[in-house]
């Protein structure tokens, strides 16, 4: 069971009005004026199929890209004006890993650790990630999924506060999947926020508070998971029961079920098989959103 999305309370981390980006060689927009505002204690997703600015949008705020238009706000100060404490207080998993492949897992660790004021123990995360064996081998011996998890212990090697994903569950099994969600659900009960791109929709399902789908370098639809279905739902029940010799099979709308006499009749007296609601999936919310067909 999911929890309720609720707001830890104080101004948000992040807020951004207006944002657009046009790449110093692109002939286009890349975004085109994002608004939205990242909460303390929330895991923000950002969806939208793939070269809708996903990326971008992250880069701009981890300052990896400059130029950009509109206002970006962290901790209520011009994003412009921080300087290197800024990366003290975030972490971040890029979408392709990059470690030096001549070097040990242990090694590529030690290397990062150098650069921050505070780190964690490492050894715990890898134990989690199932990578403590492996931490003596050179890079270049790690399977892809072996470098997407040492990417994400990397990205909290220096225990921050805020966590940039991008598509972290990429190229992994299921088990390997479901071990980098539980930490990221973990990072979030321990007060951490997070900002993650993905296009799994069981992905944003299991971990996000609240949504955003980009479609065309804007955003055009931003709530919780559990808000968006029930607003592009389409709120019916189905019922199955047993008539005669047969199966009989009838939908409802959901509003006003219970003055619905029909409905009411079924389940006095017939023998009932099944009873669904149907929800709609956040894959169709995708699908209405962008115009896209996703896969995963
Ligand atoms: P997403 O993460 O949603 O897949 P990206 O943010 O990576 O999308 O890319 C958005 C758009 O910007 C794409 O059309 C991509 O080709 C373009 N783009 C990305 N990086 C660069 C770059 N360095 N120079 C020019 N265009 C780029």
């Amino acid at each position: 069971m999911r929890r309720e999305y609720s707001i830890r309370g104080g101004a948000p981390l992040f807020q951004v009005e207006n944002l657009g980006f046009r790449y110093p060689k692109g002939t286009e927009d890349t975004l085109r004026g994002l608004s939205f505002n990242i909460h303390p204690g929330e895991v923000f997703g950002l969806l939208g199929p793939s070269g809708v600015g996903k990326s971008t949008v992250q880069k701009v705020l981890i300052k990896l890209l400059s130029g950009y238009s509109g206002s970006i706000l962290y901790r209520d100060r011009d994003l412009r004006s921080y300087g290197k404490k800024f990366y003290n207080e975030i972490g971040v998993g890029f979408e392709v890993p990059v470690h030096f492949s001549k070097l040990t897992a242990e090694e590529n660790l030690s290397f990062f650790k150098k650069l921050y004021r505070s780190t964690v123990d490492t050894d715990d995360l890898l134990k989690r990630v199932g990578l403590y064996e492996d931490r003596a081998k050179q890079i270049s011996q790690f399977s892809k999924g072996m470098k997407v998890r040492l990417n994400f212990v990397r990205a909290l090697l220096n225990a921050p506060s805020f966590l940039f994903l991008d598509e972290p569950t990429n190229g992994l099994d299921p088990m390997n999947s479901r071990i980098l969600k539980d930490l990221i659900r973990e990072f979030q009960v321990k007060g951490g926020t997070v900002l993650l791109t993905t296009h799994l929709m069981s992905d944003v399902d299991e971990l996000c508070d609240r949504v955003a789908f980009m479609a065309s370098g804007q955003i055009v639809e931003i709530d919780s998971p559990k808000n968006l279905k029930m607003k592009y739902g389409e709120r019916t029940v189905t019922v199955e029961y047993v008539k005669g010799n047969g199966v009989q099979t009838e939908t409802f709308e959901l509003d006003q079920l219970g003055h619905n006499q029909r409905f009411i009749d079924i389940i006095n007296t017939r023998k009932i098989l099944t009873i669904h609601s149907q929800e709609t999936t956040l894959e169709e919310i995708f699908i209405n959103l962008t115009g896209v067909v996703v896969h995963g």
